[in-house]
């Protein structure tokens, strides 16, 4: 503990239970193929991707099955070799149905990846790696799925000095990164190398909390002398792995509010990324497969998993043991997860778990809501600065627009860290997404 206090961090924050020891010892491993596999066409932010194929067609492992629409979005390749049954509206745990390319997969066929060949990254340029990326369909594995082409490319107007590389992993539950940071920690540094040439960037610093001390020493050994790549320890506490939490631990600068971290010289990127970086651009590999975290109190066999995308959820936790219900699985972390409404959706790039909670495991569960009595614990909390209490009051007047101007309401990324420690078990954090969803709608 009192070594934990010499490691940087950044102002405010909550001290969640970490829940990890079910999953966090335990090797990543493979599961068997579904029968049917369901790859939406949009799994990323930006544009969906334009199918490529047709119904009864053959594919194979890897091959692509959907072109980017432009430079916002970003190609689907096929997880499994098999036949395409159709193109179809799905359920998708964003909540509305949205089109997917179902495949039906071929047990008898080598599962192998059949798509691919060299790619000799060290004499492309910048740009030829970045339209690699693009090709890889590679996104953001950390939740949000920003395409990862989009985020390596800095603005000509902005240089990088510093490449910020976040292996936080800051949710409870969640061990795929902690896993894969000491199973693929070569194939990570590798993608930091890319990286660096892409970005121009003088150094890479890859920021990890001291619960996994076993990944920083993995990862510091594995680093070779010659590269300007060094691992910063930093103090386990929620959300340590926001992005602009991150930059002020590590370097101490501030991203102006609305602002990119390219505006402070840095560009951020998340470990799991990284990583199938490094293992799919050497092959010119298409991201067809990742690592989840399936766990939680509701489930029988908990562990991290290496799935195809594409792969439906129900699948999963039959194979797994699951004996909760479905409205308390949560895809993602417990903080910043979401609900599933359907077993039947599938595993989209990007997801980093499935949690099960058996009925009374979850905090605030069937507590009842009181009045605010403005003990100042939401302040304490919001790691942005905001005023939760407020926000919170004004949410139930349905003020949205003064939230908005006068309270930051933007600025908000729903952490969840003010619910987490009110008293008065207010669902503070579900107030302020609907509030910004009704004043998107209304610029809209
Ligand atoms: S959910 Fe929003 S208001 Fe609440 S602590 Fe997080 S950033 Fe602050
Ligand atoms: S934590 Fe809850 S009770 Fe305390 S000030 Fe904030 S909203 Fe009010």
């Amino acid at each position: 503990m009192l070594r934990s206090l010499w490691h940087k961090t950044f102002p405010h924050g909550i001290h969640p239970r970490q829940e990890k020891e079910q999953t966090q010892a335990l090797p990543i491993r493979r599961l068997p193929f579904s029968p049917r596999i369901i790859v939406p066409l949009s799994q990323h932010l930006g544009v969906p991707a334009i199918p490529l194929v047709h119904k009864g067609q053959e594919v194979v492992r890897g091959e692509p099955i959907a072109v980017a629409d432009g430079f916002m979005s970003v190609p689907m390749h096929a997880p499994v070799t098999g036949v395409v049954e159709g193109i179809e509206l799905t359920p998708t745990s964003r909540g509305p149905k949205s089109e997917a390319i179902i495949l039906k997969t071929h047990h008898a066929a080598s599962q192998q990846v059949m798509y691919e060949g060299d790619y000799s990254w060290e004499s492309a340029t910048p740009e030829e790696l970045i339209h690699q990326i693009q090709e890889s369909g590679l996104v953001g594995l950390g939740g949000a799925g920003f395409p990862s082409h989009v985020k390596l490319q800095v603005p000509e107007d902005h240089r990088i000095d510093t490449f910020i590389v976040n292996g936080c992993e800051c949710e409870p539950y969640l061990t795929t990164d902690h896993r894969l940071m000491l199973e693929k920690s070569d194939a990570l540094l590798l993608g930091i190398r890319i990286a660096l040439r892409i970005s121009g960037a003088d150094e890479a610093v890859i920021g990890i909390e001291d619960n996994k001390m076993d990944a920083v020493e993995a990862i510091r050994t594995r680093i070779r002398p010659e590269d300007p790549i060094r691992v910063e320890v930093v103090r386990t506490k929620y959300p340590q792995g926001a992005e602009k939490l991150l930059i002020k631990a590590l370097t101490g600068r501030e991203v102006p509010a609305g602002g990119f971290p390219f505006e402070v010289g840095i560009v951020v990127n998340n470990v799991a990324t990284l990583a199938l970086l490094g293992e799919l651009l050497p092959k010119r590999r298409g991201l067809i497969e990742r690592i989840i975290t399936i766990a939680g109190p509701g489930i029988t066999k908990p562990g991290n998993y290496l799935v195809p995308l594409g792969t439906p959820i129900r699948f999963l936790l039959e194979r797994v043991g699951y004996f909760g219900e479905a409205n308390r699985l949560i895809l993602g972390g417990p903080m910043m997860g979401s609900t599933v409404a359907s077993l039947d959706v599938p595993i989209t790039k990007p997801t980093s778990a499935i949690l099960a909670f058996d009925q009374g495991s979850t905090r605030g569960e069937g507590e009842e809501i009181s009045p605010c009595i403005h003990c100042g614990r939401c302040l304490d909390a919001c790691p942005v600065h905001l005023n939760p209490s407020m926000l919170g009051r004004l949410a139930a007047k349905r003020q949205y627009a003064t939230m908005e101007e006068r309270f930051n309401l933007r600025e908000c990324f729903e952490c969840g860290s003010c619910s987490f420690v009110c008293p008065s078990h207010i669902p503070l954090v579900q107030y302020f997404r609907i509030a910004k969803s009704i004043q998107r709608e209304k610029a809209a």
